[in-house]
């Protein structure tokens, strides 16, 4: 009774051999492939023409969703002229309540294809659904995992599979070990291309959205060779604030920062709290430019 149970579910050959579940381990290497021990020198992240993890300090910016085609190529245009290096923009966001904006999808996608034809920007968009990667990987240079997904296991193995570099953040609840291990998961499938980014933490402090745990960046570039950039937008969730974090990520080794930029704020369909105005932007590109040549690191 059981082996005609076992002949309907198809179970494989494999495991009703003997195998068993241990059919399914991975092979586990010396070292995780994340860490320093696997590889000593810094991995630089190749989205398009831009480095991310090299000498440059990288700017990545724009608007926390795509709205429409003006918006898009309104603040491309703005942040480019800024020096913004990367374009950023959900097409699928993932809201707390279901009633919220949730993205344009597909149309978004095609938006932010606009903006980078119209800038030569390079462009970074979430990707919350697994069955969405095919279409995602073809409009987008880099493909985000937003905070809730990071311990999606199954969507971070099939971007494993991908040939699109992966902007990895932080979950609000997830340590740097589990970040780690999340990354893992990418270059044990296969894609060595994960860049991490610290976009705070959930503690007990509510006078900013989360905590920005700029110690992060130091303890991850301790143990990792994997580029770590800095999100000070998610983590403050004030606009005022984020210039100053934006800095003191620079302060701290960060390999740059990726920051919510939207022509007007206050009719944003998302986030418009924690977006600058382009001269807000432009102004916090100037005062990193100025701390970067004591630094020597070129924005
Ligand atoms: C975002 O970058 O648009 C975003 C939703 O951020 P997080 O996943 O960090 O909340
Ligand atoms: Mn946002």
């Amino acid at each position: 009774m059981i082996a005609a149970r076992v002949e309907r579910v198809g179970i494989p050959e494999a495991v009703l051999a003997g195998a068993g579940p241990q059919a399914c381990v991975k092979a586990k290497p010396k070292c995780n492939l994340v860490s320093r021990e696997s590889q000593a020198q810094d991995t630089v992240v190749r989205v398009g023409t831009v480095q991310i993890g090299g000498p440059r300090f990288t700017v990545i910016a724009g608007p926390c969703s795509v709205e429409s085609a003006e918006q898009m190529v309104a603040t491309a245009t703005a942040v480019k002229t800024a020096g913004a290096v990367l374009l950023r923009g959900g097409a699928y966001k993932p809201r707390t309540s279901p009633y919220s904006f949730q993205g344009m999808g597909e149309e978004g996608l095609k938006l932010l294809a606009l903006a980078r034809e119209v800038t030569g920007l390079p462009v970074v968009t979430e990707v919350m659904d697994s069955g969405d990667i095919p279409l995602v990987e073809q409009y987008a240079d880099m493909i985000q995992v937003g905070a809730r997904n990071v311990q999606n296991f199954s969507l971070l193995k099939k971007l494993g599979r991908v040939n699109k570099p992966v902007l990895l953040k932080r979950g609000l609840m997830t340590t740097l070990e589990e970040l780690l291990m999340s990354a893992e998961y990418i270059l044990a499938a296969g894609n060595p291309q994960v860049v991490l980014c610290e976009r705070g933490i959930r503690t007990f402090e509510t006078a900013t959205r989360n905590t920005l745990d700029l110690s992060a960046v130091c303890v991850l570039k301790e143990r990792t060779h994997l580029p770590v950039i800095v999100d000070p937008s998610h983590a403050v969730g004030h606009r005022r604030y984020v210039a100053p974090m934006a800095r003191g990520a620079m302060a701290v080794g960060a390999d740059g920062v990726m920051v919510e930029v939207h022509c007007s704020p206050e009719t944003a369909l998302c986030d418009g709290e924690q977006s600058l105005t382009p001269a807000e932007f432009t102004a916090m590109m100037g005062e990193l430019a100025v701390m970067g040549r004591s630094l020597h690191r070129e924005i």
